[in-house]
């Protein structure tokens, strides 16, 4: 049965590079039916928040393969990114950007093949922030094991689907040990299951580093979704034009296909905008449902149009190119090649790349770690006490179950034995733990709370201190 997909062409450049696409797709034959919804700028200006009106949340649900052109998101606030909310609503849970050099017919330094594949739900996009003092604003970086499994899974699988040799994965994890701790140690895990992969680790200040300066050295990446964002960007731009790179990204049912590049409103109606990116990710789409055969075709008559030198804007060199071309006038040329091998750049083959089919996570299936309270941080805004005398304050707070033990100031030991020189903001972390012995309850927190209250300590918010299986599960303070 021939798969309905739906698409919406966007605003900017969106109606036109998705014209060129849809009709490279159908004069390639791709087993497709079309339906088209309208999302973006006209849905938010008539007063839809999240840009997606109901209809096309309909078609999205049933059709569960969404081809999307880019979005202006409105100046101002109220407006929530309909990008964000389509990849978190859907489960979206992996972003797959391919980057790959098209030298020497697209100008670039570097010479690179690599994938990108980045964490799309969690890490500090989660988006939960706070203003908890005058001075201090807080934003909750969450990392799941879920969520990570579900990702580091997915690069992997990627790999093998794509006969592609090395995975690296990028964290923070020698100062984010928890959080970026729980990432690498996942990827550790997952990846003796797939032997047959190079595995390589990296921290992320030198991997994009690396990234930027010898991309040719990475093959598969998988990172946390902030990191992945900016990498991608970079690697995009490195390999000639963010006008090139599509991007895909998977959930467990659902999947969306884009051009990573934004709506271009510089050159909107023009018919100078490069739909490349689009018809990629398109190919990418073809790959998802199936269809390799008319992905390659599509590919490889693509790859025909850039090695003969018809190139738009963008990427177009005098001396290099041959034909300066418009938007319709570059999808006509992809159309014209179809059934055709490029000659100098690589063809690409499709037929052996295996559907990726994850297993669902199964919460049943994991063991219980045994959880044990063993104190609490409560976050005190005081912008007058030195940390001497705020340490006295809170002692008069202690019991034998919660007894002041530490105080940081963003996350630097200030109390006991600080140094005078530390500069300390209103935002103190202050620790309290049990004598030896003794056991703590949630009602010793309360409790701590309620003398807080009544000794005029304004208390912003507390973090519960937990083993799980005996093994802290919480940073010690600096200096510590
Ligand atoms: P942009 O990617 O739209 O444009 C950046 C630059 O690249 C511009 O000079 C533009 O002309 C050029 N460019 C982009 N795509 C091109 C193409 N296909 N061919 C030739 N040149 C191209 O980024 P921006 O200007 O920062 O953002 C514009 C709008 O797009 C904003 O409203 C932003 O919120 C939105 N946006 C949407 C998405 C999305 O829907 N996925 C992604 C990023 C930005």
């Amino acid at each position: 049965m021939r798969k309905t997909i739906t698409y919406a062409k966007g605003d900017g450049i969106g109606p036109e590079i998705m014209d060129a696409a849809i009709k490279i797709l159908k004069a390639a034959n791709a087993d497709l039916e079309y339906e088209e919804v309208e999302i973006g700028e006209k849905a938010y200006l008539s007063g839809n928040t999240s840009g997606i009106p109901k209809e096309a949340w309909d078609s999205v649900l049933k059709n569960r393969v969404f081809l999307k052109a880019p979005i202006t998101t409105p100046q101002g606030g109220g407006y929530k990114s309909l990008n964000v909310t389509l990849r978190k609503t859907l489960g979206l849970f992996s972003n797959v950007r391919p980057c790959k050099t098209l030298t020497p017919y697209v100008q670039s330094k570097h010479h690179m093949d690599l994938v990108i594949v980045r964490e799309n739900e969690e890490d500090l996009y989660a988006g939960i922030e706070h203003q908890q003092t005058n001075e201090v604003v807080q934003c909750l970086k969450l990392i799941s094991r879920p969520g990570s499994e579900k990702i580091i899974r997915y690069a992997f699988e990627y790999a093998k689907a794509h006969g592609r040799k090395k995975v690296t994965c990028l964290s923070k994890d020698n100062i984010m040990k928890q959080t970026d701790g729980l990432f690498h140690q996942v990827y550790n895990e997952i990846g003796e299951e797939y032997p047959e992969i190079e595995k390589e680790h990296m921290i992320i200040d030198i991997g994009a580093a690396r990234l930027a300066d010898t991309p040719e050295h990475f093959d598969v990446v998988v990172t946390a979704n902030l990191y992945g964002d900016v990498v991608s960007d970079i690697t995009a731009q490195i390999a000639g034009s963010v006008g090139l790179a599509g991007s895909s990204n998977i959930g467990e049912d659902f999947a969306m296909f884009e051009a990573i590049h934004g709506s271009a409103p510089d050159i909107k109606g023009q018919n100078i905008a490069n739909p490349s990116a689009l018809i990629n990710a398109s190919v990418m789409m073809l790959n998802y449902l199936g269809q390799p055969k008319v992905a390659e075709n599509i590919q490889n008559a693509w790859l025909c149009a850039i090695e003969e030198g018809i190139h738009t804007k963008d990427i177009y060199k005098e001396g290099t190119s041959s034909q300066l071309v418009g938007t319709k006038e570059f999808g006509q040329a992809v159309i014209d090649r179809l059934g055709k091998m490029p000659q100098h750049l690589e063809p690409v083959s499709y037929q052996n790349v295996t559907a990726i089919e994850l297993p669902k996570y199964d919460r049943k299936e994991v063991r219980q770690k045994d959880k044990e309270l063993v104190g609490v941080d409560m976050f005190v805004d005081d912008a007058v006490l030195s940390p001497d005398d705020l340490a006295k304050k809170l002692q008069a707070l202690d019991s034998k179950e919660l007894k002041l033990s530490m105080i940081t100031n963003r996350g630097v030991k200030v109390w006991p034995d600080g140094f005078k020189e530390t500069f300390c903001t209103d935002h103190w972390r202050c620790r309290f733990t049990p004598e030896d012995g003794v056991k703590v309850s949630p009602k010793d927190i309360v409790s701590l709370l309620g003398k807080a209250a009544d000794g005029n300590v304004d208390a912003i918010k507390t973090e519960n201190l937990y083993t799980f299986d005996g093994v802290r599960a919480y940073s010690l303070g600096q200096g510590q």
